[in-house]
């Protein structure tokens, strides 16, 4: 499984690039299905609604109110995106030109203009988003500095864990015979986006889930190896 990021180029971290926020909402209009809200994102803002009153007790009942899924590959590996309203597909946060959930908008948003990616090595690469034309004129930002003060360790753990493993859980669930299929899927929804506990750090048990449901979908295919025989 690849991901593919549309209109963006390969940035170094030194480089100096024109970015000015108009503050125009612009970048949050017409994002059907468009902004990623992983599970770290989902359990930040589980907490910080929970901060100004919302009753959220489960991490899935964010992924149930504000996202959406989004099937990426025929297995059934699925991603959310947060919801969009209205004629022009306005981001559920967007209020007027401005984000309602600033201290806790999910990371594609924090680190606009910028993309991460983890590189083979460890470490990461970034790219470009080159949409919103508009935006690239005024200020000079330098994407280095730009993922150091927006993109904290815990993001580039969590980042290097869920795409790690995302080629293996995909081929995993491709390989899972037919019968199991169901089952996989639900285990996958489970250990992916609802087996956290809201009241401790987010990135070990995201760790383990991904250890676990590893586990889980080999034991599938063992089994039936083993049925089949
Ligand atoms: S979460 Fe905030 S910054 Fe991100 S698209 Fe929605 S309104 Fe815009």
């Amino acid at each position: 499984m690849s991901f593919h990021l549309p209109n963006t180029r390969p940035v170094s971290s030194s480089e100096q690039v024109n970015f000015h926020c108009k503050h125009c909402g612009a970048c949050c209009r017409h994002v059907r299905e468009s902004v990623p809200l992983n599970t770290l994102d989902a359990y930040r803002l589980a907490k910080h609604l929970r901060g100004h009153g919302e009753h959220i007790s489960f991490l899935d009942e964010i992924f149930a109110r504000h996202a959406e899924p989004v099937l990426l590959d025929k297995s059934g590996y699925t991603v959310y995106m947060l919801k969009s309203t209205g004629p022009d597909d306005d981001c559920i946060f967007l209020d007027g030109n401005r984000c309602s959930i600033q201290q806790a908008k999910p990371t594609a948003c924090r680190l606009y203009p910028f993309v991460a990616e983890p590189t083979q090595d460890g470490g990461c690469k970034y790219l470009l988003s080159m949409e919103q034309g508009h935006h690239f004129k005024g200020g000079q930002v330098q994407a280095g500095r730009w993922m150091k003060k927006f993109f904290s360790p815990e993001d580039r753990e969590f980042m290097r864990i869920d795409m790690d493993s995302a080629p293996l859980i995909a081929l995993l669930m491709r390989n899972v015979p037919d019968s199991e299929q169901k089952r996989a899927i639900v285990q996958y929804l489970w250990y992916r986006f609802s087996d956290f506990d809201l009241g401790r750090p987010l990135v070990e048990q995201y760790r383990r889930n991904t250890e676990k449901l590893i586990a889980a979908l080999k034991e599938m295919q063992k089994r039936e190896g083993q049925n089949g025989h």
